[in-house]
């Protein structure tokens, strides 16, 4: 059985791959999110209980390799895979999509962090378009003199900004919507980690078009793995295991 760790589109379309191919997939999921969009095939959900955890779910449900195809801020389930593997001698593929590149008539800024990126923000915009997850917010609760678009998926806990308005929406999102809330809400400025991927760059282009500035917060840093870019890349590698 394959082990694929989950929790984004790359991980439902290589479930969806090797399943077609015949090979037996178990997706995991963190369970963060109250109505997640499942993968075909099984699906198991909830944290292993750290390298331990992992290492002996993959001894007993007879794993014959791991894809992490979880997303890249998932910093702390990408170093447990890399141990448990490593304990288990069971193979492991990182499967990640590149981060974003900054094209012509791009305003970017990089931020190291959240931290990091509350702290530069007060110096490119007072009206901020937030997009850096649920789990993020809390670096940004203190900026008391800006204003904040905020959108994430399931409603956030507090602490949050005092002045903002929440969007409950969860991407693929389109250009024109995308130019459409900027306009809207009078949005200066742009807050994105370096997540990658077409499901959620429309708003890098909506940003490019009406001159608004981007921060974007660096990927953390992951163990060094076999890694794959492209989901065919990573059938390819699973077929050869
Ligand atoms: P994290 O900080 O790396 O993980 C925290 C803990 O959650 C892990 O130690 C592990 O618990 C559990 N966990 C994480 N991913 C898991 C998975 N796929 N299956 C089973 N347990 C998992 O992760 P996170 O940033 O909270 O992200 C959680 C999930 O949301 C990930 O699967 C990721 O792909 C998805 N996601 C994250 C982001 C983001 O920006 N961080 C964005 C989109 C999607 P144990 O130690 O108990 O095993």
């Amino acid at each position: 059985m394959i082990l694929v760790l989950g929790g984004t589109g790359e991980a439902r379309k290589l479930a969806s791959e090797l399943t077609e191919r015949e090979v037996r997939v178990v997706s995991s999921l963190a369970g963060r999110v109250a109505r997640p969009r499942l993968p075909v095939g099984e699906v198991r959900v909830g944290g292993f209980g750290g390298v331990e955890g992992l290492a002996g779910w993959l001894r007993e449900n007879d794993v014959r390799a791991v894809v992490d195809a979880t997303h890249p801020f998932a910093e702390r389930i990408g170093a447990n895979a890399a141990k448990a593997a490593e304990r288990t001698g069971i193979p492991l593929l990182r499967l990640a999509r590149p981060g974003w590149e900054a094209g012509e008539n791009d305003v970017w800024h990089w931020a190291d962090n959240l931290a990091d990126a509350a702290k530069k923000l007060p110096d490119l915009g007072k009206r901020v378009f937030l997009t850096s997850g649920r789990q993020g917010l809390p670096a940004f609760a203190h900026l008391d003199d800006l204003w904040f678009l905020i959108r994430c998926v399931d409603p956030p806990e507090p602490p949050l900004p005092r002045h903002h308005e929440l969007l409950l929406a969860r991407g693929p999102y389109e250009v024109d919507a995308e130019r459409a809330l900027l306009r809207g809400h009078g949005v200066d400025v742009l807050v994105t980690k370096d997540s990658g991927g077409d499901l959620t760059s429309a708003k890098l282009t909506a940003a490019r078009e009406l001159g608004v500035p981007v921060l974007l917060v660096r990927r953390p840093p992951r163990p060094v793995t076999e890694t794959a870019e492209t989901v065919p890349e990573a059938v390819e590698w699973v077929l050869n295991r």
